[in-house]
């Protein structure tokens, strides 16, 4: 390591045990307690010399015994303790993770991590705990955990390959390749390659395709497992991450970069892929095992990070606003010879959840944007009235005495509505009691959520964290889990609201709440998503007056459709038609060359044809399997 010197000469060779990469960053483990109490100095200084993050900690060999610094924490934590929920030792790496209940109101924080630090010699790292339990995030916990001596190994040796020599040599060029994801809307997938690096942006799933369209295609010459030297990921829908895990049965051994609550999410959801193909008898494209192998590989990164991903490519993640931890995606390719923006899935204005995406940067010379809603007809409501629109729709269903029911998609949209229906009732615009029943996986998500009150917008970030108020644990929501509870709201229960998965009606309990709502004019079923062509969700909207519909026992049976159907458009988590054309005007600086990515042929085109024509910048719509240069 050419940094070795400096480091041996700022702590003294006697003192260190080994130096290590720990991805882009620099470990060095010692042996002296004293030096160790004082090191935070002295990896500051060396960081602003060879400008890496500097970490010291102790040797594994000498800290405390794990039971006995346990218990040492819990007495260290005095009356906090309770906020203790649980404390992992990463032994491989001398970390002590501590999981705390709402970790913003122990004061002493600071003062208590350091005396951590001296009596049991581990370094302690703080993480939040999720308040409603989470199995998802507590098993990736444990994962990382497990591994956490080859994922020591795993990230020096990243750290070699980052920082292989690297220098510009003539004839520099930088190509994309489109393997997925253009022209449609589906397995998002694109390679960079510089004549040093290939990395692919997103690896998703096109659940509308067939055979060769269900992925992204694997199967050209520039692809290779072994030559990516990394995959970054903009957000956990499937429709960027479904492929993830294939990559990895292929033999993939290199980093995935993702923000903290993207890993949380997309395990969830590819987790839920598997289960959902073995219940309809189908064979899945690879198994829990392969999503093991991506979370010992994943390394996680925060907003406003800046990485070396490779010796010639530097990223940043920044905030797109369309669901938790989605990122642009912002590349320093060739020591700042061209800068690449990604901006996979984003929104342009506020929502109740995010801050719109971030869109000044200090420099960019390709743009490569989203087109879900890029056509000239995509223009979205204002989102104000769509709020009261659908608050509007509830009342007047419970009031006549009926039930509304509100397919959605589990990660966004679901979060979204309940923020809208919570809002509401705690301002009294709908009654106190009313009772929200929240279904299908929309839980599993929702505990994520409250896992990084940071990834949310700022107003609701401070009225979970000052203001002591979690809108999503409001008491006004109730978890269904079980046919018997299902079976209670439908025939039991008086007037409520019902959020249920799928968005489309196709699978989840969605579908059975809709064949037993259906037939009751007080009742409502309320759209607030994008329903394809062929779902039942589309039909319905589309006027459908009698339904056949399989019962759980695999009977068809003939339904009227009597309640009143409602569709709300401004909810969605994609910039509409204007936003998109607003971000590009407003993007600074102003890119050279637009890319138009992920929607449907005729909207990319739309919009590739009005940012040429309105904002003057070379705009292309590639094919799948186009490549282009682009320095
Ligand atoms: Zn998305």
């Amino acid at each position: 390591m050419e940094y070795e010197k400096i480091i041996k000469e700022a702590i003294g060779p006697e003192r260190i045990e080994s130096i290590e990469y720990e991805g882009a960053h620099i470990v060095v483990y010692i042996n002296d307690k004293k030096f160790f109490y004082e090191s935070d100095k002295v990896a500051r200084e060396l960081a602003s010399q060879i400008k890496k993050r500097v970490y010291i900690r102790m040797d594994p060999a000498f800290v405390l015994k794990e039971d006995e610094a346990e218990v040492k924490i819990k007495n260290i934590f005095g009356k906090y303790s309770e906020k203790i929920r649980n404390t992992w030792f990463e032994e491989k790496r001398s970390l002590v993770i501590i999981e705390l209940y709402e970790p913003e109101t122990i004061k002493e924080i600071n003062q208590i991590l350091n005396k951590i630090k001296k009596e049991t010699l581990w370094t302690p790292i703080i993480r939040r705990a999720p308040i409603i339990p989470s199995k998802v995030v507590d098993v990736i916990r444990f994962i990382r955990q497990k591994e956490s001596e080859y994922i020591r190994k795993f990230l020096d040796n990243l750290g070699e390959r980052i920082y292989r020599k690297w220098s510009k040599t003539p004839g520099y060029w930088i190509r994309a390749t489109f393997l997925g994801g253009v022209r449609t809307v589906g397995a998002s997938c694109i390679l960079i390659q510089t004549k040093d690096s290939k990395i692919l942006l997103d690896a998703g799933v096109n659940f509308g395709g067939r055979g060769i369209d269900l992925f992204p295609r694997f199967d050209v010459p520039e692809f290779s497992v072994n030559d990516i030297d990394a995959i970054v990921i903009s957000h956990a829908h499937m429709d960027h991450v479904g492929a993830l895990p294939l990559i990895f049965k292929y033999g993939y051994k290199g980093p995935v970069y993702v923000t903290p609550p993207t890993l949380d999410l997309m395990v969830l959801l590819q987790l839920d892929f598997i289960d959902v193909c073995m219940k309809k008898g189908e064979e899945p494209p690879y198994s829990s095992k392969e999503i093991h192998e991506m979370i010992k590989h994943v390394v996680p990164l925060e907003y406003g990070q800046v990485t070396d991903i490779t010796p010639d490519i530097r990223l940043t993640f920044y905030p797109a606003g369309h669901i938790l931890g989605s990122a642009l995606i912002h590349l320093n390719i060739g020591n700042g010879t061209h800068n690449v923006l990604y901006t996979g899935d984003f929104k342009f204005i506020p929502t109740k959840l995010h801050d719109p995406a971030r869109h000044v940067f200090e420099r960019i010379e390709t743009l490569i944007i989203e087109s879900t809603y890029g056509g000239k007809e995509d223009i979205q409501p204002n989102r104000e009235e769509s709020y009261k629109m659908l608050i509007d729709i509830i009342d007047k269903t419970i009031k006549r005495g009926g039930k509304a029911l509100i397919p959605v998609l589990g990660v966004g949209r679901a979060q979204e509505v309940m923020l809208i229906v919570e809002e509401a009732i705690r301002e009294n615009k709908l009654p106190n009691d009313l009772e929200v029943f929240v279904d299908g996986s929309i839980w599993d998500t929702t505990a994520v959520y409250t896992v990084y009150p940071e990834y949310l917008r700022k107003e609701l970030r401070d009225l979970i964290i000052k203001e002591n108020i979690n809108p999503f644990i409001s008491d006004s929501f109730v978890r269904v889990s079980s046919d018997k509870d299902r079976e209670s709201i439908i025939f039991e229960k008086g007037p409520c609201v019902i959020i249920s998965t799928s968005g489309m009606l196709e699978g989840g309990p969605s579908v059975e709440y809709f064949r037993h709502l259906c037939e009751d004019e007080k009742n409502s079923v309320i759209f607030v998503s994008y329903q394809a062509p062929g779902t039942l969700g589309r039909r319905v909207i589309s006027g459908l007056k009698e339904v056949q519909i399989e019962t759980r026992g695999g009977e068809i049976e003939t339904r009227k459709i009597n309640a009143s159907i409602c569709k709300i458009d401004g909810l969605s988590g994609h910039a509409d038609r204007n936003e998109l054309i607003n971000y590009v005007t407003e993007l600074r600086p102003k890119p050279k060359r637009v890319i138009v990515v992920h929607g449907e042929k005729s909207k990319s085109f739309d919009l590739a044809s009005t940012i040429h024509k309105t904002v003057r910048i070379e705009s292309n719509v590639p094919r799948v399997l186009d490549a282009l240069r682009i320095y």
